[in-house]
């Protein structure tokens, strides 16, 4: 008979968290450190100053100076910084969902409707403002006393517009 030396507890950090797991602990305070789940993901993400005109964001494969994935996210610098941390998001989603389609190299997102059908644009929207927007998380702030729109815009780092779109109320 044989017997592990190994010491159980320790063989099983050894498995990385599914992005779901990652993203799941995350979740549990506001705002969601998107930047974060990123990097634990193995991507990393970068500002940029000199995007073409019209592209809030782009993900590429970057095998040289890409976090353990080999790719980086970038963001326009300028833009504000609740659209920045939606298209980090949205580009995110992209990595999980369509990664097979991000094999060719860069992919560069134009009002977040880029290379990709409407419909992956469509779910990488969804599951950014998954990410973004946990109900758990909007639940737990309206319990703490966040009853606005506002106010719970401004906890979640998140346009009042994407709120009320999480929401399902009038834009
Ligand atoms: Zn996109």
């Amino acid at each position: 008979m044989t017997a592990t030396l190994e010491n159980p507890s320790r063989t099983k950090v050894l498995v990385p968290p599914t992005p779901g797991e990652v993203i799941a602990k995350y979740q549990v305070a506001a705002p969601v450190d998107v930047v974060s789940i990123a990097q634990e993901i193995g991507i990393r993400v970068w500002e940029m100053r000199r995007l073409p005109e019209g592209v809030s964001g782009q993900i590429w494969r970057d095998p040289i100076n890409g976090g353990t994935s080999g790719f980086s996210i970038g963001v326009r610098a300028a833009e504000p910084l609740v659209r920045k941390r939606f298209t980090v998001a949205h580009e995110l989603a992209h990595y999980i969902l369509h990664r097979n389609k991000l094999d060719s190299g860069l992919f560069e997102d134009v009002m977040y409707r880029g290379g990709l059908s409407s419909r992956e644009e469509t779910q990488a929207n969804q599951m950014a403002a998954d990410i973004l927007m946990p109900f758990k998380l909007i639940s737990n702030l309206m319990d703490e006393g966040e009853n606005t729109l506002e106010g719970l815009a401004q906890r979640l780092q998140v346009s009042l517009p994407a709120l009320k779109i999480r929401l399902q109320l009038p834009v």
